[in-house]
């Protein structure tokens, strides 16, 4: 069923996007990029590959961390040995591989981490033992831009290793498309995966005929008559998750004008969440990051509208250096997009929630 809220895991749940299944399927590359905003499908596509695909996988889900202002290497392995562990009570013969590494301790077919001490596990030789267990294997971290705040490892180095000397694959989604890109430094000369050519594939939010189609087909499935599907796209916009929630909503309560303000609702009430997580670190500053949400929420403005607004509120002069820090959070976050020389809200819900 196309309404099912939860993430689709087979293909005739998901509408369209057959070329990205296709893309990511091929695993053309030694490590693959999925890209675009959040609930535009990103992790149902690698569900939705790996079923299909049927190989030996790692599946690490850095949502988990959202809330977090910085993980350690300790908690980042405890989610890797449960990934492993799931793997080797599948196949039992991962052990024999992993026993090999130093910094594993190995209880029957369940193995322990070591995160510290000079004897904590090297990421690259993990990698390189999953890569001696079956070089099928495909290593995926949703919402891998999380990984910015590890602290005490680098896995830049075992990426490129990876990159360079395996066989094995690793896909890396991200919602955050600048700060995943930040996290890979892919172009900063010094980065060990500087210049490596990444396969890339880019979720982007439905156009509005392939909304029109995808409700169209939702409503078909479940036999309800329905044709307000522009009022619809206009209030809602393409992101396919809050298209799907419409969908689910409208289905039980068959109320349009309900089931919109239903959606909006539950958007508002996840990107304030969300919100709040981006500004968790940002301290002082929280403050003028709301008003430059508010300002290009009203209508999309310019640089110097959004440093006259801010200069506005506090009564003050603020540099230029500052206001562009702001601004290139707000857009490697993808809170915001830049359009020909305006600054807007990335997507319509983002928009009405500031509005
Ligand atoms: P992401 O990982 O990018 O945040 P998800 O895969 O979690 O997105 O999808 C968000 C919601 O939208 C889920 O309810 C999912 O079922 C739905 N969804 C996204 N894309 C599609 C699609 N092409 N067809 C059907 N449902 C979709
Ligand atoms: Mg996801």
């Amino acid at each position: 069923m196309l309404f099912d809220p939860a993430p689709k895991d087979k293909r005739e749940d998901f509408f369209d996007r057959e070329e990205e299944i296709e893309k990511l399927k091929l695993l053309s590359s030694p490590i693959t990029l999925i890209l675009g905003l959040r609930r535009t499908g990103k992790s149902s596509l690698i569900k939705i590959a790996l079923n299909e695909l049927n190989r030996p996988f790692i599946y690490l889900d850095m949502r988990k961390f959202e809330e977090k202002r910085s993980i350690n290497y300790k908690e980042f392995l405890i989610e890797v040995e449960r990934e492993i562990n799931k793997l080797s009570s599948k196949f039992s013969q991962l052990i024999e591989f992993l026993k090999r590494i130093e910094g594993v301790s190995i209880m029957g077919n369940q193995v322990r981490f070591k995160w510290q001490g000079n004897e904590r596990l090297s990421f690259t030789s993990l990698l390189e033992a999953l890569n001696d267990f079956n070089k099928d294997l495909i290593f995926i971290i949703d919402e891998a831009q999380e990984l910015i705040k590890l602290r005490g490892i680098d896995l830049l180095p075992p990426l490129a290793y990876a990159f360079d000397n395996l066989k094995i694959k690793i896909v890396l989604s991200g919602s955050e498309m600048g700060l995943l890109y930040r996290f890979l430094r892919i172009e900063d000369p010094s980065s060990p995966l500087f210049g490596r050519a990444f396969l890339k594939i880019e979720l982007k939010p439905f156009s509005r005929e392939e909304a029109i189609e995808f409700l169209k087909r939702g409503f078909s499935q479940i036999n309800i008559n329905f044709t307000e599907y522009d009022k619809v796209y206009e209030e809602i916009g393409g992101i396919p998750g809050w298209l799907t929630y419409f969908g689910y909503t409208y289905s039980h309560i068959r109320d349009l004008r309900k089931s919109l303000d239903e959606t909006f609702s539950f958007a508002k009430r996840l990107i304030i969440h969300e919100f709040e997580n981006f500004l968790a670190d940002k301290g002082e500053a929280r403050k003028r990051y709301l008003n430059i949400m508010r300002t290009v929420s009203a209508s999309c403005s310019s640089w110097s509208k959004i440093k006259r607004e801010l200069e506005a509120m506090e009564g003050i002069t603020i540099s230029d250096s500052i206001i562009y820090n702001y601004l290139k959070h707000l857009l490697d976050s993808s809170w915001i997009v830049k359009n020909d020389d305006v600054y807007c809200p990335s997507e319509p819900l983002i928009r009405k929630t500031f509005e």
